[in-house]
């Protein structure tokens, strides 16, 4: 289910400008062969975000083929940026976008499951980002949530994509299979857990599929 109305839809995707030639290409060879990369509605609104808070390193879960990273290097033209892929063959043509794109010496695709490799970078006590997306099996964004929580600057902002998931999250109704129950249920926990949570400030917006936007604030704004 389209969680917005199509018309309204199609008239805001009549508005979206693509960042540049080469990085459309990967978006129309993503659709072609229906690898799921963010919306145009979705995209836009990251992008905006992106370029207000212009942030310096950035975390993406979830590369896929390497769509969003691309975008997110075009729109920070300084900023560090570090995404994670558990499948070899999106990790390879994710590198491959990003070095036929120049961004190979700012993006860095790390292969193997989030919820290991987000221990891996926490433990390894790096430099913090400023800005993380989180894109991949919706499961378990509240673990990955828990580890970026170690990995993030004080003011930074996390963007968890798909909470709405076409609607499910919001109403039974739109349950078709049993797996979309285990799904709605964990999305609905994470949802609490994140709007609940002391000292991030959290807006859930029905842009795409849904996206939380989460701002993490500084002892003296609590
Ligand atoms: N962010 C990408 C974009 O917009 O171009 C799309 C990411 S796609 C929706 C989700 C990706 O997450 C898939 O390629 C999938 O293989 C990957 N994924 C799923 N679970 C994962 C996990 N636990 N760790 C790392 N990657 C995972």
């Amino acid at each position: 289910m389209n969680i917005i109305n199509e018309k309204v839809t199609q008239y805001i995707d009549g508005k979206y400008q693509s960042l540049s030639c080469a990085i459309d290409d990967i978006r129309l060879s993503a659709e072609a062969r229906k690898i799921p990369i963010i919306l145009r509605d979705t995209e836009t609104m990251l992008m905006a975000l992106v370029m207000s808070i212009k942030p310096e390193r950035i975390l993406e879960i979830g590369t896929a083929i390497g769509y969003s990273a691309a975008c997110f290097a075009e729109v920070c033209h300084e900023a560090e940026i570090t995404t994670i892929e558990s499948r070899d063959i999106h990790c390879e043509e994710a590198r491959k976008n990003l070095r036929r794109l120049g961004f190979a010496d700012r993006v860095t695709v790390i292969e193997g499951d989030a919820r290991d490799v987000l221990k891996d970078l926490a433990d390894a006590e790096e430099e913090k980002y400023d800005f993380v997306f989180i894109d991949a099996a919706k499961n378990h964004y509240r673990e990955y949530w828990d580890q970026i929580m170690k990995l993030v600057k004080p003011d930074s902002v996390i963007v968890s994509d798909n909470v709405l998931l076409d609607g499910v999250t919001v109403s039974d109704e739109y349950l078709t299979t049993r797996r979309d129950r285990t799904s709605m249920m964990r999305m609905r926990e994470y949802l609490d857990y994140i709007t609940d949570a002391d000292g991030v400030y959290t807006s859930v917006l029905p842009v795409g599929d849904g996206l939380a936007v989460s701002v993490l604030k500084r002892m003296e704004q609590i």
